[in-house]
């Protein structure tokens, strides 16, 4: 049986669907490991992996079977009533990231408004700030989510526009500059959230040390560092957390994304007893949020990334990757960047717009995806193999030297 077109699935898509999303022409039906099928048979190598959520790479077999067998038995209670699910979840978790205290959410958004909420009542009950004037540091050129909280701190024009108004309590300070975080903390200052490395402003990475004076500076003001890992997280940098390339621990660590391999929306917000203790009985909460298919779905999705080495993995081939990609002889490269399986290509400004290049390394068999104008995301599944990334870097040297002149 043969598929109906790739044009009608997008012009069927663009007739029904807002048009929020501008995707790459590729319509895909299935998914395997680090690759992807469109429908018309076409294998391509992820280098995107949903914006590393499905790091454990796609129909990961073990996170399907937990899947499959939960959804069998109990999908959703609600927290009205206890699950056999969630302890068992929240142990684990705790355990693997060394957290005392979990809430279970679902988008990574949620998980960030959660921390928001939880980091505002901290500073009213316990650091003594008075009512209404609590401040929260974030920095230019973040990327927390699309909630209407969120977005009023963010310095993207497309992001913000006509959706205010927006939330007061937030300071914007520029990435990377200590100096900048130290003038911003007031007696009000309750939280500074920021990214260990800004993923979608285009993998962009701190001065070596930020991180340090960052956490010093929060512990010396008593200012509650969350680290937004939803990104970073969970093995993406060639670590469990990024934080640990610096040797340091957020007060409050966000994650979502690959918390479920891609299956299932699921966040959590780990934290310490002083933070999430404060919210009690009905101040907080989510439907769908810590249910019996998302913990068992989670569990899932924790055990294979440490289980496979996968972690190890992605520090191994990132710099495969890195090197691969920096020893490429082009003038259409501006910059490149990246830690473990988190990659950019920066092009220069003439090359024209990244998107061009992304529509080129589809012909190749590669998905990637511009962002900002200029550089080029490389995220694959951390389950890549030498030759895979060997294969890639070839298929990006040609496309990145190619003239389209
Ligand atoms: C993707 C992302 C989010 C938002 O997650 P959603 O699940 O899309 O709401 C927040 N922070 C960072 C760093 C992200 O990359």
């Amino acid at each position: 049986m043969s598929s109906p077109p790739v044009a009608d699935f997008i012009s069927r898509e663009a007739r029904f669907g807002a048009r929020n999303y501008e995707p790459l022409g590729v319509v895909l039906s299935r998914g395997e490991g680090v690759f992807v099928w469109d429908t018309q048979g076409n294998r391509y190598l992820d280098c995107l992996s949903a914006y590393s959520a499905v790091d454990q790479g796609h129909c990961h077999p073990k996170i399907l079977a937990a899947m499959v067998e939960q959804a069998g038995r109990l999908t959703l209670t609600s927290r009205a009533f206890h699950n056999d699910q969630l302890a068992p979840f929240y142990e684990e978790i705790a355990e693997l990231t060394g957290s005392h205290k979990v809430l279970p959410m679902n988008s990574g958004a949620e998980a960030v408004e959660s921390a928001i909420k939880s980091v505002r009542k901290w500073g009213y009950e316990v650091k003594g700030v008075p009512d209404g004037q609590a401040e929260i540091i974030v920095c230019a050129n973040n990327f927390h989510g699309r909630t209407l909280g969120i977005v009023g701190f963010s310095t993207d024009a497309a992001t913000r526009e006509h959706f205010g108004p927006f939330a007061p309590g937030f300071k914007i300070i520029p990435f990377g500059d200590l100096a900048a975080l130290e003038d911003a903390i007031t007696p009000n200052t309750v939280a500074f959230l920021v990214e260990p490395i800004q993923g979608e402003a285009g993998v962009i990475i701190p001065p070596a040390g930020y991180f340090t004076g960052v956490r010093e500076l929060c512990t010396a003001h008593d200012v509650m560092l969350i680290l937004d890992e939803i990104q970073t997280g969970l093995g993406r940098t060639g670590k469990l957390l990024a934080e640990q390339h610096e040797g340091i621990e957020a007060d409050v660590t966000l994650l979502g994304k690959a918390l479920s391999g891609g299956f299932y929306p699921v966040s959590a917000v780990l934290s310490n007893n002083e933070v999430l203790g404060t919210l009690k009985p009905g101040q907080h909460g989510s439907t769908f949020g810590g249910n019996p298919l998302a913990c068992a779905v989670a569990r899932a999705a924790l055990r294979v990334l440490v289980e496979e080495g996968m972690i190890e993995n992605a520090a191994v081939q990132g710099e495969r990757f890195l090197k691969g990609l920096r020893s490429i002889r082009a003038n259409t490269v501006r910059d490149v960047r990246g830690r473990g399986l988190m990659l950019a290509v920066e092009l220069n400004t003439e090359a024209g717009r990244a998107r061009r290049y992304c529509e080129a390394l589809q012909t190749e068999g590669i998905l990637a995806k511009d962002t900002h104008e200029h550089t080029i995301h490389f995220a694959p599944p951390l389950v890549i193999t030498s030759d895979q990334v060997d294969w890639a870097l070839e298929r990006i040297a040609a496309t990145l030297t190619q003239d389209f002149a």
